[in-house]
């Protein structure tokens, strides 16, 4: 059984924000361009983790009526704290004090899952075809070494890498053009980068390790708007990170810690 073949103008693999915004602006310079957006999570935003502080600026660009066509962007940020912790006390920074990237004055508080739902439907009403389940797992090459595309996985192999009775090959997605969106450690963005050196004489990524939760709580304590960033306890002086919790609507709160700012 040899894989199918479907041909795009443009194959996008990833529906995070860049894979779908991608798509809806190149729909938007050329309306009869064929894009498609593989996904591998179930549905779009199901691998999309963070609860979000969200400036609009690049969404104004990209969808400048934004606010007419119905958006998950409703929490505008209304007040702000920066806490210094130490095992049993806090210590409240003026927010003024702040460089300009921890204020966020006019930003939402949002889903980001949420957000690239409602992208997926923008760009699927401008004709972008969007597969959800379907991971690119293999980078396709022409002769010349340029990239022609990506497959699918293969489906029911086994462990030993035989071919099972419900065995069915992947297809192969070719494009003129192919984006890889795959976020920061997407595996086919590391051959990627390994292949053509894409790294060389760049500063080395650096990495952090976050925990992330969502969390409902009492009415009382909950203030939609609010954002608050804590560094110092339970880090250790020479370990570089801190807290965001941003309060949400529904009584949600975005939390997370992490070990490093900026993640
Ligand atoms: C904990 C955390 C908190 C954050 N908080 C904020 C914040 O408050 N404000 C802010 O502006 N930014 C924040 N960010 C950063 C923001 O989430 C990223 O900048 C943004 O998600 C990057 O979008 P992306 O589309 O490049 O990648 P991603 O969002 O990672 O999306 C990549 C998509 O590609 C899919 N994919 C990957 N590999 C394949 C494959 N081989 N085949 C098919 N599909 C594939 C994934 O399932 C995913 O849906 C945060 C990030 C984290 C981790």
């Amino acid at each position: 059984m040899s894989r199918e073949t479907m041909e795009y103008d443009v194959v996008i693999v990833g529906g995070g924000p860049s894979g779908l915004s991608t798509a809806i602006k190149l729909k938007q310079l050329d309306a009869n361009l064929n894009v498609c957006v593989l996904e591998k999570a179930s549905e779009i935003g199901a691998h999309i983790l963070s609860g979000n502080v969200f400036e609009t600026r690049a969404l104004d660009e990209l969808i400048p009526n934004w606010k007419e066509l119905n958006s998950p962007i409703k929490t505008k940020v209304t007040k702000e704290k920066f806490l210094f912790l130490s095992k049993n006390k806090s210590l409240s920074w003026p927010t003024w004090l702040l460089p300009s990237v921890q204020k966020n004055h006019n930003n939402y508080i949002i889903s980001l899952a949420n957000l690239c739902r409602w992208l997926a439907e923008q760009a699927e009403t401008l004709g972008v075809e969007i597969f959800p389940g379907f991971p690119a797992s293999e980078i396709l090459y022409n002769e010349d070494g340029s990239v022609k595309g990506v497959a699918t996985q293969d489906m029911g192999i086994d462990k030993e890498g035989n071919k099972k009775d419900n065995y069915e090959p992947g297809i192969e997605l070719l494009g003129k053009v192919t984006v890889f969106a795959e976020g920061c450690r997407g595996h086919l963005g590391k051959q990627l980068i390994k292949k053509f050196e894409l790294d060389k004489g760049k500063s080395p990524q650096q990495y952090g390790i976050g925990l992330k939760e969502i969390w409902e709580i009492d009415e009382k304590n909950h203030q939609e708007g609010m954002v608050m960033h804590t560094a110092g306890w339970p880090l250790d002086n020479n370990t570089y990170g801190g807290s965001f919790i941003y309060h949400a609507e529904n009584k949600q709160v975005f939390f997370r810690i992490c070990n490093r700012f900026g993640l």
